[in-house]
């Protein structure tokens, strides 16, 4: 479907006459890009009966999002100098209501219209952009001295992490991740950095570190490598192999260069950036962080982390930081996504007691979903599964390849003979079986809805089975999760989650690890990443519980520039990267920007009318009653007043257009879309998008 709402649309005076044709193409309507297939057949399909008026005082409709206030964020950012502007009373899209508009009137101006500024989505959380938290602190160098950090992604949500460092005609970046669309994006496959500042800059890059291999630090990689000039990748054994496998996905994309980094090495990557790799703990094996040494000073990055624990309490997973440490830290990056977390997360040698216990007492088959991801949980498994004599079976595309990249590697040690084909369960005792699954999400098309709705062939639930939920579950997800929970338990399965028992622990510190890190690096600057920004400030408040200066926390959101120098650092909040969300669709990437999912929210919530008016190209006459058809809107079948009345309304338009004289087609359709569009609130008090379509013969 041809989209016209990314070509400019021209000034109104410039805009061709209306030149009566025979077949008129300017009839059908290209500037809506609904998101719809075309509709198959005019007519009204099964709606649901017309609900009552809505009460006062409840919002009508999604208030159409407002072009940027502030400074125009699609501008290069050339470093240096910069123009100091007036601060805008907003930034970043959020909605300002219009003057002079009351709630309920009717106005035609919410209708669907084409907009030719690159809007910014809204933000997730109602998230606040000017944070004065950290602002400037002791920066006293010429602009020439100073490294620059930028996150394009994670800053403000969970997912999508990318950041980059630059220094001079030098950049390097950190990961390149995806994050997941969630229900405010409908449609969307999920979401990626916007590279846009990167593409302008790629003489610059000089390689892309990626920390591990979680899609929401390698996500994006398909996407982006071609348009940022294909620079070598920094990872370890086991990330490489899983982008490697992500990749092959994509057949179009070029080869990628992949360097292979281990604990302790340093490489120089420019003349400007050495990079030194070390080994620290999450939730998949092969997680690196990074101390990135520049001319100003060290810097350590630390995405997903966390600190394990012993029986005894004694904390591991500090060790590399410390031995950074001594180097002497300028600024600290660390994960926020735990930070309100209090105290220290379950160690793993009491999770993996408290699934013995389960593995005890269970007598029937047992199957344990968590993220395919979740590496180092799954091989833990695996080794008790074996302990206990039991088989296991694989559920899930994404578990079996995952896990065999990691036997591969030796991250995962397998006994022969105890991996078993799920066909093949039936041959063995109940009690034998254990069955590692994805889908603890509630993802619909993942192997544990399959099991749930029957849709496994090789494996159905029967009563005596225990299924166990290894996972939290993702802010989202719940109303699916619980929906699989009732499914499984109707099914006469026996259930244990994480708020049943403690058989989960994150792969992200809580507060008290977050402060052993921060005790541990010492730095002088510290920048939460990694959360939406109460995450981040709390955090930054951690921080400051473990001695860094409440001026030297810095929490910045994304495409927001953090310059450090020697002595300080300062945050321009008035200049801004482009980082508004890149949206993958399909195969389409960035072809479904804020006015596509307006639209998608608008049909969603209030349906659509499409108007068909044919007129005779001569005289300008109506030649035939105009069709009215309409999708989630109201059952016009059962509604024919309104329907009659609409027609009417809309004759009487079109018999107030000069005869004999060419009439703007923009300005007839805009006519009709005002005045049904007013006529249909005043009669249901709701606002379809109306598609007016005038047909000349
Ligand atoms: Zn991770």
């Amino acid at each position: 479907m041809e989209n016209k709402q990314n070509t400019p649309r021209p000034e109104r005076s410039r805009r061709p006459a209306f030149r009566p044709r025979g077949a008129q193409p300017n009839g059908v309507p290209k500037t809506h890009n609904i998101g719809l297939q075309p509709a198959k057949a005019f007519g009204d399909g099964g709606q649901q009966p017309t609900k009552p008026a809505r009460p006062v005082g409840t919002p009508l409709a999604r208030p159409a999002a407002r072009p940027h206030q502030g400074p125009r964020t699609d501008r290069p950012y050339q470093g240096g100098e910069r123009p100091r502007k007036p601060r805008p009373q907003t930034i970043g899209g959020q909605y300002v209501p219009r003057r002079g508009r009351e709630k309920h009137e009717y106005d035609p101006r919410m209708l669907p219209v084409t907009t030719d500024q690159p809007l910014k989505p809204e933000r997730p959380m109602g998230t606040v952009l000017r944070a004065e938290h950290g602002k400037r602190a002791g920066f006293r160098e010429s602009a020439k001295d100073i490294v620059r950090f930028c996150g394009l992604g994670g800053l403000e949500e969970i997912g999508r992490n990318m950041s980059f460092f630059e220094y001079k005609d030098e950049i390097v970046i950190f990961d390149a991740g995806l994050e997941f669309a969630g229900e405010e994006n409908p449609g969307v496959d999920y979401i990626i950095p916007n590279t846009t500042y990167l593409e302008q800059n790629k003489h610059k890059i000089r390689g892309i570190v990626v920390t591990h291999a979680h899609y929401d630090h390698i996500g994006a990689i398909p996407h982006i490598m071609e348009k940022l000039g294909n620079p070598t990748i920094y990872t370890t054994p086991l990330a490489r192999e899983i982008i490697k496998k992500r990749q092959a996905e994509y057949p179009n994309t070029p080869p990628l260069d992949i360097e292979i980094v281990k604990n302790r090495d340093v490489i120089k990557v420019s003349d400007n950036f050495t990079l030194e790799f070390f080994n620290i703990i999450h939730s998949i094996p092969d997680s690196i962080s990074i101390m990135i040494k520049t001319p100003v000073g060290n810097f350590v990055y630390a995405t997903d982390v966390k600190v394990e624990y012993d029986a005894k309490g004694v904390e591991y997973g500090l060790e590399e930081f410390r031995r950074v440490a001594e180097q002497g830290i300028h600024g600290l990056f660390l994960e926020s996504t735990n930070a309100e977390v209090p105290g220290k997360s379950l160690s793993s040698e009491l999770i993996m007691d408290n699934i013995e216990d389960i593995f005890l007492k269970t007598k029937g088959r047992m199957v344990i979903a968590m993220f395919a991801s979740m590496l180092t949980r799954v091989g833990e498994v695996i080794t008790l599964a074996e302990k206990h004599g039991k088989k296991i079976a694989f559920s899930g595309l994404s578990m079996k390849t995952n896990v065999q990249i990691a036997q591969n590697l030796g991250y995962i040690k397998i006994k022969p003979g105890t991996i078993v084909q799920l066909a093949d369960i039936h041959k063995y005792k109940d009690d034998q079986i254990v069955i590692l699954s994805t889908g603890a999400q509630g993802e619909s098309n993942a192997s544990l809805m399959k099991i749930a709705t029957g849709e496994n062939r090789s494996f159905q639930t029967k009563p005596g089975d225990t299924i166990m939920f290894s996972s939290s579950i993702i802010p989202g997800n719940e109303r699916a999760v619980q929906t699989l929970k009732d499914s499984l338990a109707r099914q006469g399965a026996h259930i244990y989650h994480s708020k049943n028992s403690d058989i989960y622990s994150s792969g992200h510190a809580t507060a008290d690890e977050l402060k052993a890190i921060i005790k541990a690096v010492k730095p002088k600057y510290y920048v939460p990443i990694h959360g939406y920004y109460f995450m981040r400030s709390t955090n930054a408040l951690l921080a400051q519980e473990c001695g860094v200066l409440k001026e030297n926390t810095i929490v910045a959101d994304n495409g927001l520039v953090v310059e450090f120098s020697k002595t300080g650092f300062q945050v321009d909040f008035d200049h801004q990267l482009p980082a508004h969300y890149v949206m993958v669709d399909g195969l389409g990437v960035g072809d479904v920007g804020e006015i596509v999912m307006r639209d998608r929210k608008m049909l969603a919530e209030e349906g659509m009318v499409v108007i068909v008016a044919t007129l005779d190209k001569k005289t300008g006459t109506v030649i035939k009653s105009p069709d009215i058809v309409s999708r989630g809107f109201i059952y016009l079948k059962e509604n024919v007043s309104i329907v009659e009345d609409m027609r009417k309304k809309i004759k009487g338009i079109l018999a107030q257009m000069p005869a004999h004289k060419e009439v703007e087609m923009d300005y007839l359709k805009g006519l009709i879309r005002d005045q049904i569009g007013q006529f249909l609130y005043t009669k249901t008090k709701r606002r379809p998008m109306i598609l007016p379509v005038i047909i000349y013969v």
